[in-house]
């Protein structure tokens, strides 16, 4: 089966043919980057409307040459999470695809997306898996028939939570590498050991349940009162990954899982792997991240689940495909696992 998956939530228009019996991937992406400030949901919708026929066009063109005429079974696209001009645009250009290419239509679950990528790379059976993405923070266990929300943030997603900070002090989007790289150098010019006086920053964890408004606007305080931007960087870091890995290893001990992926654009960041991989190996778990280009808003991942999804017969009729920018990673049955029951 060959699916060509379709993504564009937010801020990465991609197109992407997923071969699974090569269980090959192939992805055409196109950023778009604000000027300044952060996205700009009118602003990315044009970006998706002038971006996407181009990546889809690459990739069918790639397909046509690598399998013939006949080379796409089954179109997948982001149906939700994410901003609602965007989601609407990628909605339109899947279904007008799969109605062209007289092929099934699947409805992805970005969240889902995020998750199912790491757990298909990894061969792990059924991991927790905490999503670190930009607009979104979810820890997720699968329990009958549906991947559950054992914990999420309250507020900001944590890439947004970051990306507020760079904001305030006037870097372009998206902040999080910024932030990394500004963290990383503090890091060394410090021996690579956090100071005795890290600057102290809201830690908000309930239970698995966490916050990061608080740390934004601490941040920012901190910036207009003189702190360095290195030592608020490195701060900021310390404090949101550690916020992270404890509730991830909270959800590994409750649900007595042994296995945990990693998913989401911020996943990209070095020290966020090292606190999860170092927690995970202390408790003897397994640690999974995928490589970056599954980890960022990709269109690899909705077609490596598209395929799964087409297997399980779990299309969609292209008059009840209306995208979802609310769509939460609950509201999924899960008929593609084996285990599943719906
Ligand atoms: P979602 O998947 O929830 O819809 P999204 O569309 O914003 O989120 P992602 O690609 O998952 O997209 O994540 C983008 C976020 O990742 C941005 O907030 C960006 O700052 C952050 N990010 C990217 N690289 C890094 C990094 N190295 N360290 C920290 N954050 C990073």
């Amino acid at each position: 089966m060959r699916v060509l998956g379709i993504e564009g939530t937010a801020w990465c228009a991609s197109a992407a043919l997923y071969d699974a019996e090569a269980d090959s991937v192939l992805i055409e992406s196109n950023p778009y980057e604000p000027d300044s400030g952060g996205i700009h949901p009118r602003e990315a919708a044009e970006h998706m409307s002038e971006a996407i026929p181009a990546v889809v066009d690459a990739v069918l063109t790639a397909a046509e040459d690598g399998y013939g005429p006949d080379a796409i079974d089954a179109v997948a696209f982001s149906r939700g999470p994410g901003l609602g001009p965007c989601l609407r645009t990628v909605g339109t250009a899947a279904r007008a695809l799969a109605g062209a290419l007289d092929v099934p239509l699947v409805g992805v679950n970005h969240m889902v997306a995020h998750l199912e990528i790491g757990r298909h790379r990894s061969g792990f059976d059924s991991p927790v898996c905490l999503n670190a993405s930009g607009a979104n923070a979810h820890l997720l266990g699968y329990h009958d028939g549906r991947y559950r929300v054992l914990g999420e943030t309250m507020d900001a997603g944590v890439g947004n939570a970051i990306d507020k900070f760079t904001r305030h002090i006037g870097w372009s989007h998206p902040g999080g590498p910024k932030v990394e790289a500004a963290a990383t150098e503090f890091a060394a010019d410090h021996g690579g050991d956090a100071p005795d006086d890290l600057l102290d920053l809201p830690y908000v964890v309930k239970g698995m349940d966490f916050s990061f408004s608080g740390i934004s606007s601490a941040a920012n305080d901190a910036h207009n009162d003189g702190v360095p931007v290195g030592e608020i960087c490195f701060a900021l870091q310390e404090h949101v990954f550690a916020m992270l890995a404890e509730v991830a290893e909270r959800a590994l001990s409750l649900t007595g899982a042994t296995e945990l992926v990693l998913g989401g654009g911020v996943a990209q960041n070095d020290r966020l792997r090292e606190m999860l991989a170092t927690m995970c190996a202390d408790r003897g778990a397994d640690f999974y991240a995928p490589e970056p280009r599954f980890l960022r808003d990709n269109a690899g991942m909705i077609a490596v689940l598209g395929a799964k999804m087409a297997r399980a017969g779990d299309t969609v009729a292209i008059a009840e495909s209306a995208v979802d920018p609310n769509f939460r990673p609950d509201q999924v049955p899960v008929t593609w696992r084996n285990d599943a029951e719906s």
